[in-house]
């Protein structure tokens, strides 16, 4: 049995992989467990997989579970440093990260210096600290094993050949606002974003999926996990999302993934990887299916290219533009603004940036600090 560890188990990832983790019963154990404040589903996933360690992130309510997995003896955390105890937890094999957000960033590395793997759905850490991520990994020889499905299909595409690729497709749904009017987007709501045509996933992801924000912190992603230039990595729209990526070989030759639109396919990879387990999910079945891909727009979509912009100046940019997107999409999921604000608000605290390196922990959050508090100023002004 493979020990794991899951950093945001309550949510839609990892809400999958546990049910990846029952499928697959006698292949996974479950060591430590994470939430944010969802202390009732969480004492029903302690309930069931039984793990030595389950923390909140939200004191209170840790505080709440003591009380109800008082008849256990599950070890109860919380905080960022009961977070870290989780990614760390001694013979852990593979970390899952599915906490939304750059909240994910330290365990992370704290587990790729125990040289534990990571099963990386949380493409915010990459996107905050790349060079940092895959330094470390380096350094411990800890896999890092994508969990995105576009990234997962990059991985099995390459299948170890990278020196062989000369370049990777993104495919994007393109989101529920795909085809919409510029006036239309302009009366985007958070409520309208959430009806995703093909994934059900968290709020957050949803939204960057609606602004195409989504694809660019996969652009950054896919950069420093497989190492392609910017050049290198192009993005197509494909609304069945069939198709979940493509590499192009030095040979002219392509290779596609395809698959369901379930992440629990991806989800299930990472974790049987390098061995292919069977799959006790739905099957693709081809026949009657029309397959199509076309060009983004970026004047409705600004964000894709911005995302481009930011990862090719590198340092510490993509860390701010991550950081004021995150507070940003919170004030869009509470209507706080707009559709178009989203961008010119994250532009402007970008613009507004000096990009240094971004090579040490500290930097990368004083960084994320001071981009926070800076979007939160301008939003409260333009609400004023
Ligand atoms: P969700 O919002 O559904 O879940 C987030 C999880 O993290 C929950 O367990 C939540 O706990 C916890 N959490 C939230 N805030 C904090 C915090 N401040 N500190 C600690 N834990 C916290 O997100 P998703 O599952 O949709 O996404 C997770 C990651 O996976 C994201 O980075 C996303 O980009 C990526 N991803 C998601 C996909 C999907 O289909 N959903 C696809 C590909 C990538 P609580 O429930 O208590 O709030
Ligand atoms: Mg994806």
């Amino acid at each position: 049995m493979k020990p794991i560890s899951i950093l945001g188990s309550t949510g839609s990832i990892g809400t999958q992989t546990l049910d990846v983790v029952r499928k697959t019963k006698d292949s996974l154990h479950i060591k430590a467990l994470t939430a944010g404040t969802n202390f009732r589903l969480m004492e029903r996933q302690a309930r069931e997989f039984q793990p030595e360690l389950v923390v909140m992130m939200d004191e209170n309510a840790a505080r709440q579970l003591k009380i109800s997995l008082a008849d256990t003896g599950i070890k109860i955390s919380w905080g960022i440093e009961g977070l870290i105890e989780a990614a760390v937890i001694p013979e852990t094999d593979t970390v899952v990260t599915a906490v939304s957000g750059r909240i994910g960033l330290e365990p992370t590395l704290a587990a790729l210096k125990q040289g534990k793997n990571i099963a990386l759905a949380n493409k915010e850490t990459l996107v905050a600290a790349g060079e940092l991520v895959m330094r470390t990994a380096a350094e411990t020889n800890a896999e890092i094993i994508p969990v995105d499905s576009e990234h997962s299909a990059i991985f099995q595409c390459l299948n170890g050949k990278r020196e062989e690729a000369a370049n990777i497709t993104l495919t994007a749904s393109g989101g529920p606002f795909l085809n919409w009017t510029r006036e239309e987007l302009r009366q985007a709501t958070a409520e309208k974003a959430l009806k995703h045509p093909n994934w059900k996933m968290g709020a957050k992801i949803t939204i960057d999926s609606a602004t195409m924000m989504n694809k660019g912190l996969e652009v950054i992603e896919a950069h420093w996990l497989f190492g392609f230039s910017y050049e290198e990595i192009k993005v197509l729209i494909h609304p069945q999302s069939i198709v979940h990526s493509f590499v192009e070989f030095n040979d002219a030759s392509i290779l596609a993934q395809m698959g369901e639109p379930d992440m629990r396919h991806p989800i299930q990879y990472a974790l049987s990887y390098p061995q292919r387990w069977t799959s006790a999910y739905s099957r693709l079945n081809l026949a009657g299916k029309t397959l199509t891909f076309s060009e983004p727009d970026h004047k409705m979509f600004p964000f894709l290219e911005f995302a481009y912009t930011c990862g090719k100046k590198g340092g510490t940019l993509p860390a701010v533009m991550n950081a004021a997107n995150e507070v940003c999409v919170h004030a869009f999921l509470k209507n706080r603004i707009k559709y178009f604000d989203l961008f010119n608000l994250v532009e402007k605290v970008c613009l507004e940036h000096q990009a240094q390196k971004a090579d040490q922990l500290a930097v990368i959050l004083d960084t994320d600090l001071w981009a926070r508090e800076r979007s939160e100023e301008l939003i409260c002004n333009m609400i004023k």
